[in-house]
C-alpha cells in the first residue's frame, strides 16, 4: 500500500503525457530511432519521454546500455572529403522528402537516413554518416552553422560552410583531393 502511494507520488513529479495516443507515438518513434542506432541524446531531444524511460527502452531495444559522454561532433567532420559526400547525399534525400511528403521533421530524418543507407549499400559502401550525425547535420543547418552550396561544375548541392562563396565552389566529386587519386580505395564514393 505504501509502495503504491510512493509510486504515484513519483509519477506525479514526471511530465504528464499529453494523451495515451501521443505517448504511444513517442514510444514508437523512440524504438524506431534506437533500431537505427540513434544515441540517447537524440532521443532526449526528439521525444518528450522522460530520461529514465528512454534509458529503459534503449536497454530493452538495443540490448545494451547507451554509450556515455557528450556528442563529439563538430561541423568540421561534415566538411572533410568522404563524410561531405555522404552528408550531402543524405541532405538531398532529406530535402526531397520534406518537400514531397507530410512527414514530421524527425520522421523525415529517420526515413531519409534509411534511404541514404540503402543507396550507399547498393555501391557496397558502409554508411559513414550515422543517424545521430545526420540529425546533428540537420540541426547545424537549421542553426545557420552549415549550408547547402551548389557545385559550379556538376550543379549538385553539397554541405558547406555557411559563408562559402557560391560562385567558385567545386565539390569533392568533381575535384577529389590529390590523395584520392592514388588507387581507388574500397568503400569510397566517387
Ligand atoms: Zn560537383
Amino acid at each position: 500500500m505504501s509502495a503504491a502511494a510512493s509510486g504515484s507520488a513519483a509519477r506525479s513529479a514526471a511530465p504528464v503525457p499529453r494523451s495515451l495516443l501521443d505517448d504511444s507515438r513517442q514510444i514508437t518513434r523512440a524504438i524506431e530511432l534506437i533500431k537505427l542506432g540513434a544515441r540517447l541524446q537524440m532521443l532526449q531531444a526528439e521525444t518528450a519521454l522522460p530520461y529514465e524511460r528512454l534509458l529503459r527502452l534503449y536497454k530493452e531495444v538495443a540490448g545494451r546500455s547507451p554509450s556515455k559522454g557528450q556528442l563529439p561532433f563538430s561541423t568540421d567532420w561534415f566538411l572533410s572529403w568522404q563524410p561531405n559526400i555522404h552528408a550531402s547525399l543524405f541532405m538531398n534525400i532529406y530535402g526531397y522528402l520534406l518537400k514531397t511528403s507530410p512527414l514530421d521533421d524527425v520522421d523525415a530524418i529517420a526515413k531519409a537516413w534509411q534511404l541514404y543507407a540503402a543507396e550507399v549499400g547498393t555501391q557496397d559502401v558502409e554508411p559513414l554518416l550515422s543517424i545521430t550525425r545526420a540529425w546533428r547535420l540537420v540541426r547545424f543547418i537549421d542553426a545557420g552553422m552549415l549550408a547547402m552550396t551548389r557545385c559550379t561544375r556538376c550543379g549538385g548541392h553539397f554541405v558547406n560552410n555557411a559563408n562559402e562563396i557560391e560562385h567558385s565552389f567545386v565539390c569533392g566529386l568533381c575535384q577529389p583531393p590529390a590523395r584520392a587519386g592514388k588507387g581507388r580505395r574500397a568503400g569510397t564514393i566517387h
